[in-house]
């Protein structure tokens, strides 16, 4: 028996970078796997297909999560469909960089709902299946970002620690009823978001990184089938970053 079979897995932003690799990992443990996406259609249709090539079920529904409308159509399609919700990777996400001077209000409001009302957006609608079920495990991507803060990134840093800030709030009030809500903080992941950098500033940033050298897409899907089989954790920021932050 797998570790996550027969539990119903929607994963936000899954078509690509660290969302594939967690719909993937979840697909192979035997969860039925929900990948949501909102531009990439042909890489969510590739993911949907590796997982359903090696015997576990996926289907990919496009939604627009930085909204509450369609994200509250998503999910009740995702309850009509199966039933419920067991696992939520809230993991679509964002940047657009820019000095606090020049950052205009679009590149604020962007980041802040793609990056964090997503996460009010899908536990809005997911939450009370997995509570009328007693059992539930969300899980939002933060990033070290959150914690550190980062130059030129107030709208990303903001997002993310306000994802670890919502966490253990969620936490505190679903501890009683079988949900679990806990964070997962990259550091430094090679995905489209990262390599995108200039070589100069990606040689600078594995230069500070004591394992000297990025992580892997993954590696953060590790740490996904780990909270899922976590019993007694919640409301915890579990930091996958290479050391490059330490609590
Ligand atoms: P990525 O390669 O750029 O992929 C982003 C994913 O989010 C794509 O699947 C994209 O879907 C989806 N997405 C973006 N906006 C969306 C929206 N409005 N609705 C639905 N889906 C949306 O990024 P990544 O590096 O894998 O990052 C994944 C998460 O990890 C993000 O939350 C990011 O902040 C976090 N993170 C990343 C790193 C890193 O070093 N890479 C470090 C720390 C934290 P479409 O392409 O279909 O639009």
């Amino acid at each position: 028996m797998k570790k996550l079979e027969g539990k119903i897995a929607v994963v936000t932003g899954g078509s690509r970078g660290i969302g594939a690799a967690i719909a993937k990992e979840l697909g192979r443990e035997g969860a039925t796997v929900v990948i949501n996406y909102n531009h990439s259609q042909v890489h969510a249709q590739a993911v949907v297909e590796e997982i359903n090539s090696t015997g576990s079920t996926a289907i990919a529904i496009q939604a627009d999560i930085s909204e509450a409308e369609p994200t509250k159509l998503f999910i009740e399609n995702v309850l009509e469909k199966f039933g419920r919700v067991d696992i939520l990777v809230n993991n679509a996400g964002i940047t657009r960089d820019r000095s606090f001077r020049k950052m205009s209000y679009e590149e604020w409001n962007k980041v802040i709902d793609t990056n964090l009302s997503s996460a009010f957006n899908t536990c809005k609608i997911a939450l009370p299946s997995m509570l009328e079920n007693k059992y539930g495990r969300i899980i939002n991507i933060s990033s070290v970002i959150g914690q550190s803060g980062g130059f030129g990134q107030s709208n990303y840093a903001a997002a993310k620690a306000g994802l670890v800030g919502f966490t253990k709030s969620l936490a505190l009030e679903t501890a009683r009823g079988g949900v679990t809500v806990n964070a997962i903080c990259p550091g430094f992941i090679a995905t489209d978001m990262v390599v995108a950098m200039p070589d100069t500033v990606l040689e600078a940033i594995v230069a500070q990184i004591p394992m000297k050298k990025l992580g892997k897409p993954e590696d953060i899907a590790k740490g996904v089938i780990f909270i899922c089989e976590c019993e007694y954790m919640t409301g915890q920021s579990l930091n996958l970053n290479g050391g490059l932050y330490m609590m």
